[in-house]
């Protein structure tokens, strides 16, 4: 069932969406995904009536909200006025200034931002969010997705908090707790005994053969304009200085995509003076847009790689969101970089220890890559510089167990006996504390 035209069912401050490819332009009713000319290369980006939006938000109206969730910003989101928000808090994370951390890499302005708090613990809840409003305004039975995990576990909490049925692809291989998560959510799961491609790929034809709404990052639309609230956040938390580096794990390419958006629309604003540079991280494993961006290739013709890497939700081989994704890094001044397995595993430890945010291999990455981006003096001293920890250590045990084994971390076993913790302690090396010990 689609909407009727009209001014009651306008969404919000959408003038309309534009094809990156071609720049054809549709009216939100006129198409539910992707432009009808390249397949799936067709991904729309969502325009806004800025001047409209400023009439019914500004950051000193902002200053007075209460409602610490994502939908503080509702007017520049892409849903209808009458449509109500799902009950699950999703968004207004923490960003936490981080001096130890930032001592330890030169970088005395650096924050963490915090994702793994998030109802279902990772990001994606972000754009489930507002996926489980659009299917709602069409009045969709099922909505589907593929995923490697996290999107997936989004989709399912978020429904679950409105008894929204979900579909739910991912591969076989996908982390246990992610799966557990979408199970003990109620959706319907298909193990896919394949790659996150593959799953991707049944998904569109299962949506197509049942007529499911579908929440696919990259075709729909409206998942960067979920994903894009993170920028929101981080400016509105530095006081609307907007930082000069953002680093953040890329899989799909959608988050980084959406960064750009968000920080495009309150540049469009006059809310910040400059767009942070954007710097997109990546498993070497799972490098296509690396690849594209060193070899200055077209990603609407690369094709795709196999992709594999610890960091699962960071693999993806052909990844949807690459031409947003290579514009937010383009546009911005930005840079892809690539770490290894072992820079991500190593991470970890670092991260936690260093700012007590527990993160999951793809998030660790952003910050193993900030590492690399200093390195490669792509980051100054200077710098205001922001990590995004994108989703929690708890999605992926294993790894974490592994990250903190590599690292030769051990815990002490003791016989329940207090000579015996006594004699443990003391030959017990406690690790040296890093440099700019405490909070300002
Ligand atoms: C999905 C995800 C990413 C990457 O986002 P893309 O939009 O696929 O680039 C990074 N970290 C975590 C924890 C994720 O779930
Ligand atoms: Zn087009």
């Amino acid at each position: 069932m689609k909407p009727t035209a009209g001014p009651a069912t306008a969404i919000g401050h959408v003038i309309d969406l534009v094809c990156l490819v071609c720049g054809r332009r549709f009216a939100p009713d006129e198409i539910d995904y992707l432009c009808p000319d390249h397949g799936d290369d067709g991904i729309l980006d969502v325009v806004y009536d800025h001047e409209r939006i400023a009439r019914d938000l500004s950051p000193a109206s902002l200053a007075l909200d209460h409602d610490h969730s994502m939908w503080r910003y509702r007017p520049l989101l892409p849903v209808a006025s009458t449509s109500t928000v799902p009950p699950l808090r999703v968004g207004w994370t923490p960003l936490y200034a981080a001096p130890r951390l930032g001592a330890d890499l030169g970088l005395p302005r650096l924050w963490v931002k915090d994702e793994g708090v998030q109802p279902t613990g990772s990001l994606k809840d972000r754009a489930s969010a507002v996926a489980v409003v659009k299917a709602r305004e069409v009045g969709a039975q099922v909505v589907t997705t593929a995923s490697t995990g996290n999107a997936a576990a989004a989709l399912a909490g978020v429904a679950a908090s409105v008894g929204q049925p979900v579909t739910i692809f991912v591969p076989a291989t996908a982390p246990e707790a992610k799966v557990a998560q979408l199970l003990a959510y109620g959706s319907t799961v298909l193990l896919v005994e394949g790659t996150y491609g593959d799953a991707f790929e049944l998904s569109m034809r299962a949506a197509d053969r049942f007529g499911w709404y579908v929440r696919n990052t990259g075709v729909n639309p409206y998942m960067s304009e979920g994903k894009k609230t993170a920028a929101f956040e981080i400016a509105e938390q530095l006081d609307w200085q907007a930082p000069d580096v953002v680093t953040v794990g890329v899989g799909d390419g959608c988050i980084i995509g959406g960064l750009h958006k968000g920080f495009r629309d309150l540049f469009a604003l006059g809310w910040i003076d400059r767009m942070p540079r954007l710097v997109g991280v990546q498993a070497e494993g799972s490098d296509y847009l690396a690849q594209a961006w060193e070899g200055n290739e077209d990603v609407v013709t690369k094709p795709g790689i196999d992709a594999d890497t610890v960091a699962d939700s960071i693999s993806a081989g052909r990844p949807a969101d690459r031409i947003k994704a290579m514009r937010a890094v383009r546009d911005t001044g930005g840079a892809f970089v690539r770490v290894s397995d072992e820079q991500i595993l190593a991470a970890i430890p670092e991260l936690a220890r260093g700012c007590g945010v527990f993160a999951e291999p793809a998030a660790a990455a952003a910050y193993a890559g900030l590492r690399v981006a200093v390195d490669q003096r792509l980051v100054a001293t200077d710098d205001r510089v922001v990590v995004l920890a994108t989703g929690t250590g708890l999605k992926d045990v294993p790894s974490a167990m592994r990250s903190i084994g590599d690292a030769g971390i051990e815990p002490l076993r003791v016989r329940p006996d207090l000579d015996a913790v006594a004699e443990a302690l003391s030959t017990h090396q406690s690790p040296a504390p890093t440099s700019g010990e405490g909070a300002p």
